[in-house]
């Protein structure tokens, strides 16, 4: 790519921060900043003939003009041409604005056009000054996504002098954008920014003309290149191989009151034959809730250990990672195994203790994010393992990772991601997914409660402990205030307490310390509590069997993710399992689609792929993407073929054109590679 296109927008230093606030830095970027839609100002209409509906252009000469203060303050300006008079009104508004519609100025404006007071009125209207005789412009508008202080025509401005000035050769090698049946992308990208007279709008809105497709691939082809990239680049480093020399891992196994699905053992074999690489593994354990994670990785750990090598296990809760420190010392301490525990809440004592093991021969460490703090040593970090990987930052995974020297990452995680999603955001890692539960579970019952019918609920709930089981009570999910769902919790606690009187109910929230929350799940493990009342602290992988019920008041407030997780908390036993969706009504429109989605499917992957069309790949990828709209154009719904047909290309394009790879690296995504980095 030429130097000029990698250069900065030459532009003010004013402008040029406003640009970069939406991602405009280099001259390239600009090019490949497509309009969001076009407006049609070949043509004018009379202000007297312009009615509702369409939007529409009027060119007018300005006779009054004044600012308003009531009922809200308000510019109105009232414009005329040889028909008749309209109104322009503006409820925000610059000092530059009010100059540029000073009486006698001829202006064209551009809006929709209603009936107001004044007769014709158009609200917000796009105007721009003109000439007595200026000639109506050929082209459609391209309008582009912009910023406060950016003028639409100033956009227009600097891309069309970058489209003129930029090296615009294809990058996709010409036999391939042939046999793909695309247009070249210079003209593509002319087309976008300038279609030519009499192109259908309709066809470019929707963003399916040939050029659009074309523009999409290249933006998916960017992304698919880049991860290929990093995960070539990953097989140029060295790392431990782990080969094992004792039979922990078959003891391991021979302890266990169960026997490994056939997808636990598929998932075995492929992570066994990473660890023995000499590059370092990175690979993501798909499965649904309840799938069996632990135990894999536990096998994975092994494999570590008996190689002579420390595995880091680390989770995003006390809670959790508590109970995984706690499974997995049962497993693995009979057998032998040093393990040692990690966490924020540790006692100064306790943590040298811990922290000396760490250093020192520990086996195996297990732990919250207090694992990658500094000051925390590894002997021989050979294995990280990060559970509910989704729930950390790039950062933080990479943290653990630099406690060794290039350990093996294996990281896990039940919010299954939707295909095309994996694809295009973690195809730097290998995914392995665990698509088979362990027998004998029970499909949980899910329900659909008004909250009308608590007091039925509770009868239920009486009843299921009566039989000897134990429930789940969560309360709603408060965004706004982290105080305010406490305090639900709390009022919710009591409530319950006096309501199941002879029964014993427990509280459990983000705000207990840390030995607090263990006692109490500890005591709810136990069999002493019957009812426990819970935050969503509870979401993930706490795994308690003889918990067979779950209510979740305001269901209609949790994402859908995150209730199909909460409900992978029951029908983890040999006992029928129920979840009850208490719900306020009236729902709107997301909420009750939502619902129906968790009432109808089981499946964590078709719940995750519903969840993809509703609230769009944001949310999945997590603290990776925040902010930076990698994908702009392309949709992973509507375009998953393009992913597809990106990932083909990319593997072979690194080989054959490498030139043009790079080529076309720079010119997406330039010093924006960064971010793609896992
Ligand atoms: P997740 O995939 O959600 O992390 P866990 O690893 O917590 O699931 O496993 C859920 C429960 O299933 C645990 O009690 C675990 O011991 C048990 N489990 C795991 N694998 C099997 C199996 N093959 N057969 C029976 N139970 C299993
Ligand atoms: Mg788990």
């Amino acid at each position: 790519m030429s130097a000029q296109s990698a250069a900065p927008i030459r532009a003010a230093e004013a402008l040029r921060k406003k640009l970069a606030k939406i991602g405009l830095h280099r001259e390239a970027d600009l090019l490949v900043h497509l309009p969001l839609r076009y407006e049609d100002e070949t043509q004018l209409t009379p202000a007297a003939a312009a009615l509702g509906g369409e939007p529409v252009q009027v060119e007018v000469v300005v006779h009054n003009s004044e600012v308003q203060f009531r009922p809200r303050r308000q510019m109105v300006v009232r414009a005329a041409d040889a028909s008749g008079e309209i109104t322009l009104r503006f409820f925000s508004f610059y000092p530059s604005q009010q100059a540029a519609l000073a009486v006698g100025t001829r202006i064209r404006a551009f809006g929709e056009v209603r009936g107001g007071f004044f007769g014709a009125e158009m609200v917000h209207p796009r105007f721009h000054r003109v000439a007595d005789d200026e000639p109506l412009p050929t082209e459609l508008t391209p309008i582009y996504p912009s910023t406060a202080g950016v003028a639409n025509s100033a956009l227009q401005k600097l891309i069309g002098k970058a489209l003129a000035e930029a090296d615009l050769a294809d990058t996709l090698p010409e036999d391939l954008r042939q046999r793909l049946n695309l247009p070249g992308f210079a003209r593509s990208l002319r087309f976008l920014h300038m279609p030519p007279p009499g192109t259908d709008l309709a066809t470019l809105q929707a963003r399916n003309h040939p050029a659009w497709r074309r523009i999409k691939l290249d933006e998916v082809l960017a992304q698919q290149l880049s991860l290929r990239r990093a995960y070539l680049a990953r097989r140029e480093r060295g790392a431990p191989v782990l080969v094992a020399r004792d039979d922990l891992g078959a003891r391991l196994l021979d302890g266990l009151p169960f026997g490994l699905t056939g997808a636990q053992l598929r998932a075995m074999a492929e992570i066994a034959g990473d660890l023995a690489q000499p590059y370092p593994m990175q690979r993501l354990l798909q499965g649904d809730v309840g799938a069996g994670k632990t135990i894999v990785a536990a096998l994975a750990a092994c494999q570590a250990i008996s190689a002579g090598w420390q595995a880091a296990f680390m989770a995003p809760t006390e809670i959790l990672a508590e109970q995984h420190y706690l499974k997995l010392r049962d497993w693995l301490a009979p057998l032998g195994v040093r393990v040692a525990w990690l966490s924020g809440s540790l006692k100064s004592a306790a943590r040298r203790t811990q922290l000396a093991a760490t250093a020192a021969d520990a086996q195996l460490v297990v732990g919250t994010h207090a694992l990658i703090q500094d000051g925390v040593d590894f002997a021989r970090l050979g294995l990280a393992i990060v559970d509910e990987q989704h729930r950390f930052g790039v950062a933080q995974r990479l943290a653990l990772r630099k406690k060794g020297d290039n350990p093996h990452q294996l990281m896990m995680s039940a919010t299954p991601i939707p295909r095309t999603l994996a694809m295009s955001y973690y195809a730097d890692l290998d995914v392995t997914v665990l698509d088979e539960l362990p027998p004998g579970r029970t499909p949980v019952k899910t329900r659909l409660v008004a909250d009308s019918r608590r007091a039925d609920v509770v009868g239920f709930v009486r009843k299921h402990v009566e039989e000897g089981r134990q429930a789940y009570w969560v309360c709603p999910l408060i965004e706004e205030s982290e105080a305010l769902q406490l305090q639900t919790a709390q009022e919710t606690y009591a409530a319950l307490s006096s309501e199941l009187s002879g029964l014993m109910v427990g509280l459990v929230h983000g705000r207990l310390k840390a030995d607090e929350k263990q006692a109490v799940m500890a005591a709810f493990a136990a069999g002493e509590i019957d009812v426990l009342v819970a935050t969503t602290v509870i979401e993930v992988g706490v795994d308690i069997p003889n918990a067979s019920l779950m209510v979740i008041e305001h269901a209609e407030r949790f994402g859908l993710s995150q209730l199909h997780q909460l409900r992978g908390r029951v029908g983890r036993g040999r006992y029928e399992s129920s979840c009850i969706l208490l719900y306020a009504g009236p729902l709107g429109e997301v909420a009750r689609q939502r619902l129906k989605i968790i009432f109808e499917n089981s499946d964590g992957f078709e719940i995750a792929r519903q969840d993809l069309k509703i609230r769009g790949p944001g949310e999945f990828v997590g603290s990776r993407q925040s902010g930076v709209p990698l994908l702009r154009y392309a949709d992973l719904e509507l375009d998953a073929d393009l992913v597809e047909m990106a990932r083909d290309i990319a593997e072979a394009m690194l080989v054959e054109h490498p030139v043009l790879a790079e080529k076309h690296l720079q010119r997406w995504l330039g010093s924006r590679e960064e971010l793609l980095k896992s």
